[in-house]
């Protein structure tokens, strides 16, 4: 079988079936950018080429295994089981706005293990390949066509680091661009991390115009090693410089999880604004999900707001965030594999 990424497998069944150009270029367009059902799909080649793509063509990577909605926000959860049984999970979005966002994975679990996150409790198995990320993406594009959505923005911000999963990274983000495939805007796409330079620089020099999301939440270096272990490694220091140099190429996007106690004090305001002086960025503070068995609470939305608008008043553009999802495990750090250990077959 030809996976229906291969993009040099589907050009030998073309020939092969002398399919013209222009009709392959629908064909894709059909399957990708309008995520058509496979039988519409297959509608737009000529009759005679219909029962090879069919018989030859793999289009489903992942297997969705479960779904979870919101009641009270509208986001789903979809959980999807690779063909060696790892589990992995992407949230569709459905803000008021109308403007439908996907939360993709990029490994299953994850090696920072980030002390406020549930994926980052469940250790690293493997990193997804650029198939079974777009496939996110595609089966997300169907359900929400069904419902006469389409997907605006993709994030980077499910399971896994995705900056530690470099190659994939670029090859899913090379397909999304892709005018023949996803034809995404790099301004709708978003990676996030919680801060390796030498990967963020080859990530902002490679693709300028997609969104790079910094996940700081904290600007005092003890405090951020004790939420985020690779922060030892890599220091606040070593990430301003990478950050101004990202800068140029547009605003960054500063990721702030407030929690009780821990980052929410007069003193993280200050060292905030002082890293943050010169740097063009757009800072969220996020709501903490509590999850079971993490000892860490949320700042009150009360104390967020104060937060917030202090960093306005202080001239950065500040967003207060609402994580969608909170009630269906779907919600920053909730993402984790439910029904099995951390172990693929
Ligand atoms: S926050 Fe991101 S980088 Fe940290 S453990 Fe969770 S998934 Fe990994």
């Amino acid at each position: 079988m030809i996976s229906i990424y291969d993009t040099v497998g589907l050009e030998e069944l073309r020939r092969r079936n002398a399919v013209q150009p222009h009709r392959m270029k629908q064909f894709r367009t059909a399957f990708f950018k309008n995520a058509l059902r496979w039988d519409e799909v297959l509608a737009t080649l000529p009759d005679d080429a219909r029962s090879d793509f069919l018989n030859n063509i793999d289009i489903q990577i992942l297997e969705q295994v479960e779904r979870y909605d919101s009641e009270i926000d509208g986001a789903s959860k979809l959980v999807f089981k690779t063909r060696d049984e790892c589990l992995v999970e992407s949230v569709i979005l459905r803000p008021k706005t109308g403007r439908t966002s996907l939360c993709i994975s990029s490994q299953v679990g994850c090696a920072c293990a980030c002390h406020f996150c549930a994926t980052g409790k469940m250790g690293f198995t493997r990193n997804l390949t650029a198939e079974e990320i777009l496939d996110q993406v595609l089966q997300a594009s169907r359900m929400v066509k069904a419902e006469g959505r389409t997907i605006r923005n993709v994030v980077f911000m499910g399971m896994g680091e995705p900056l530690q999963n470099l190659d994939a990274l670029f090859e899913a983000l090379d397909s999304l661009r892709a005018p023949a495939l996803f034809n995404y805007a790099g301004s709708r796409l978003m990676v996030s991390t919680v801060g390796i330079p030498h990967a963020m620089e080859q990530f902002s020099e490679k693709y300028p115009e997609v969104r790079l999301a910094f996940s700081l939440h904290s600007a005092r270096q003890n405090v951020r090693e004790k939420l985020i272990p690779l922060a030892h490694k890599y220091t606040l220091d070593t990430l301003r410089a990478v950050l101004l140099k990202a800068a140029h190429h547009g605003k960054v996007m500063i990721e702030y999880l407030m929690i009780a106690g821990v980052n929410d004090g007069e003193d993280d305001f200050l060292a905030l604004k002082n890293y943050l002086h010169d740097i063009p960025a757009h800072i969220n503070i996020i709501s903490f999900n509590e999850y079971e068995g993490c000892n860490l609470q949320g700042t009150s939305l009360a104390k967020r707001r104060v937060f917030a608008n202090r960093l306005k008043t202080a001239g950065f553009t500040t967003t207060l965030r609402y994580s969608l999802g909170a009630d269906i495990s779907a919600a920053c750090g909730q993402l984790v594999q439910h029904k099995k250990g951390s172990d693929c077959l």
